[in-house]
């Protein structure tokens, strides 16, 4: 991880460079609360976190009057009624069980969950997410649920050295998105794109992204050693 000062200069640059064409979602796995506060000194407003565990470990410690959170990791349906009552939106919704518990815990809550679908975009074999041309199937299926709100779309793409590589799945998702949100589905309002990481938030912003989720460019290579 970075020094506090290095990582002051990263979220000023990050920011400069959107320029407010997305919103900046600092991902934190791996990052401890104090530092966490720190990038809210800075002007992070958003973060996403991963694991379940790891959220509930260090989410007494975040100052949730200055951060919204936000579920960005693989979730397990066992594991919704841990967080329904503190995440303001889930961008891995992936199946449809995950859907229902989801629906069941909020609705148990009375609250409402924003929700992003997960689009498995390249089709790889290991990666989780709805195919491209189920998308839009099981979008028009979750939003039954009255008590998720459809925001859009997440994407994870394959890992790569150019991010050129990558505008054609942000194209892709964009295509999506855009036939998605013209639907104007029972309880959506589609207006995010979760697209771009650290590599290539700049082609992300640049082919329709309005989130990116930025994690090793703010804080430095994360250390999964440290507990
Ligand atoms: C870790 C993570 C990120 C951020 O990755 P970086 O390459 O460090 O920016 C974004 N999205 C998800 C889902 C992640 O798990």
């Amino acid at each position: 991880m970075l020094t506090k000062t290095e990582i002051a200069a990263n979220i000023e640059r990050i920011k400069r460079e959107l320029n407010g064409r997305a919103e900046l979602l600092a991902a934190t796995k791996t990052i401890p609360p104090e530092i966490i506060n720190f990038a809210a000194d800075c002007g992070i407003t958003l973060i996403g976190e991963n694991r379940v565990n790891e959220l509930l470990e260090k989410y007494a410690a975040l100052d949730k009057t200055r951060l919204r959170v936000h579920f960005i990791g693989a979730l397990q349906t066992n594991k919704v009624k841990y967080i329904a009552d503190k995440v303001e939106m889930i961008h891995s919704v992936d199946r449809l069980p995950l859907a229902e518990e989801i629906e069941r815990r909020c609705a148990a809550l009375g609250r409402t969950m924003d929700v992003l679908v997960e689009v498995n975009i390249a089709g790889e074999a290991a990666k989780s997410g709805i195919a491209p041309e189920d998308t839009e199937a099981f979008c028009e299926e979750i939003t039954r649920f009255p008590h998720l709100r459809l925001r859009g779309l997440m994407c994870v793409p394959p890992k790569c050295d150019d991010p050129a590589e990558n505008i054609k799945y942000f194209y892709k998702m964009r295509k999506i998105f855009i036939d998605i949100k013209q639907k104007k589905l029972d309880n959506s309002n589609v207006d995010t794109l979760s697209l771009g990481m650290s590599g290539d938030y700049l082609a992300a912003v640049e082919n329709g992204s309005t989130m990116v989720r930025i994690g090793s460019a703010i804080f430095g290579a994360r250390d999964y050693t440290q507990k």
